[in-house]
């Protein structure tokens, strides 16, 4: 039946009154109980919100819009994934060695993606602004679908190799994997606004383009299509994300000159921690791709020093300044991720991957891309570690290493004056002594050594017998580790010898 009575129809809605409705539409202001009892965390921090409607949603994307992309997307990435897997993608990869970049990935990232979601979730819940809460709900959705296709994309390796079994038992206990997990805990913990600044604006905005561009290159360099495929599914998401941080940061500024000092310190404390948790990274792009995408210094230059620098130059309107201790990060660019992976390679036995020291052709490369110091300072330690290899006698410590309070990472890093001295803080809370690795993380102690000094070190829980059992095998399985097959060197691994059997006999399809 047509209508031709002259009854008005709704006008179809523009994408803006649309968008209204369908979210600051949706709130409304509590009779029962007040607004400051149904929302009790917005306010403790000192954070003062005087309009959240001056807050501004720049992607303008509705619930039912999100699901529709989202879905899009997904069948695409299944579709290819299952392409991977029935076509042994593995085996196009650059050389077995690159998966224990994807071994980090699975074990140090993949939860991390999830507890952000777990803590967009109850930021949602925490703010009164309904435009914020609108983007969280989002963000929580993308995080918890980040976690589930990274999963399903790594599960193909699963099968073909060690190291990807227990990856959520890995990271709620292991030494290493205690790094990512005490960063985001230590967000989650926080107050909304400050998991907000944390995670949005310092890891989103500011540092993950260190994260995903270095990985997501990474991969497409080294034959792991099925990385590259999440990669991009993720990265529309991202752009959201960063928009959110950068929003944030504006909206706290600009609602009251007193949030200013408050978030300054946040930008200072959360710079720090995501720089330390990027080291992984660093190392993982100098040491641990067979084929080389650009090097930690080069990476740091681009993203941090040059982008970064633009960043922090245009909020300079605001007041905020260039995070506390950037130049460290600049001073130590050449020294951190030699570092860092020759620590992992002296505990290599108690290490969820395989490690192995850098070829004659990969030194060459090292030295060309850190001029002041490879050669100098890390070169000589490679080489002798080489002729104990060589020897038959490899260097492997099993000393317990004095852990940052509040990084947790081995105190393995130096001094900016003397690279052959390592940095060692301290500061005494209720008669205790703390050790940190930096004054970047003594810092973040001392403004709340009430929070870190219940950090819960591992090296510390194994001596108090919390760790599985008395003998250190007991300790790599209660990791959800094998020893032996799942740690070590990786020429002497199971992954190496599967490998050189598939790439010497190829194999052939049953006719
Ligand atoms: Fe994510
Ligand atoms: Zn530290």
């Amino acid at each position: 039946m047509t209508n031709t009575t002259t009854t008005p129809r709704a006008k179809k809605l523009s994408l803006k009154d649309k968008h209204a409705l369908m979210t600051r539409g949706l709130g409304w202001e509590t009779n029962y109980v007040p607004m400051d009892e149904a929302f009790p965390y917005d306010k403790f921090e000192g954070i003062r919100i005087h309009d959240w409607d001056q807050w501004e949603d720049p992607f303008r994307l509705t619930m039912d819009a999100y699901w529709k992309y989202q879905a899009e997307k997904e069948r695409k990435l299944y579709a290819i994934i299952d392409a991977f897997s029935q076509h042994n993608g593995h085996l196009n990869l650059s050389d077995a060695r690159y998966l224990n970049a994807v071994k980090i990935f699975l074990t140090g990232i993949t939860p991390v993606e999830y507890n952000a979601h777990r803590g967009f979730a109850s930021l949602g819940r925490s703010l009164r602004g309904v435009g914020p809460r609108v983007a969280c709900q989002m963000q929580a959705l993308d995080e918890l679908r980040h976690a589930q296709t990274q999963v399903h994309t790594i599960s193909h390796y699963n099968r073909h190799f060690n190291g990807f079994h227990s990856w959520t038992r890995n990271f709620d206990r292991m030494w290493y994997l205690a790094v990512p997990k005490s960063f985001i805990n230590d967000a989650m913990t926080a107050g909304p606004f400050e998991f907000l600044i944390a995670t949005s604006f310092s890891f989103e905005f500011v540092l993950t383009n260190l994260l995903f561009m270095p990985f997501m290159s990474g991969a497409a360099y080294n034959g792991d299509m099925a990385t590259v495929t999440f990669g991009f599914s993720a990265q529309s998401d991202e752009a959201r994300h960063m928009t959110l941080g950068l929003e944030a940061i504006k909206f706290l500024l600009e609602q009251d000159p007193a949030n200013l000092p408050i978030v300054q310190k946040w930008i200072d404390k959360w710079f720090w921690r995501g720089y330390r948790l990027l080291t992984i990274v660093g190392m993982m792009m100098d040491y641990m791709l067979p084929k080389k995408v650009m090097s930690w210094r080069e990476g740091w230059e681009i993203y941090f020093e040059q982008s970064g620098g633009a960043l922090f130059a245009d909020l300079s309107r605001y007041g905020i300044r260039m995070p506390k201790y950037a130049d460290i990060a600049v001073a130590e660019k050449e020294h951190i991720t030699h570092q860092a992976w020759l620590m992992l390679c002296q505990y290599n036995w108690a290490a969820g991957i395989h490690t192995w020291l850098p070829s004659a052709d990969e030194m060459d490369w090292l030295a060309a891309q850190y001029p002041h110091t490879f050669n100098r300072y890390y070169r000589p330690r490679i080489e002798h570690w080489k002729a104990l290899q060589a020897a038959g006698t490899p260097f492997v410590n099993t000393n317990l290493p004095c852990l940052c309070q509040v990084c947790q990472i081995p105190l393995a890093f130096t001094e900016t004056s003397d690279p052959t001295r390592i940095a060692h803080r301290e500061s005494r809370y209720l008669g205790e002594l703390f050790h940190c690795c930096s004054d970047g993380c003594r810092d973040i102690f001392e403004a709340e050594p009430e929070k870190y000094a219940q950090a819960r070190l591992p090296v510390q829980q194994l001596l108090q017998g919390n760790l599985g059992g008395p003998e250190l095998p007991d300790m790599i399985r209660f990791w959800g580790f094998e020893p032996g097959r799942d740690t070590g060197p990786y020429e002497a691994s199971e992954d190496a010898r599967r490998w050189a059997q598939w790439k010497d006999q190829p194999q052939t399809t049953a006719a």
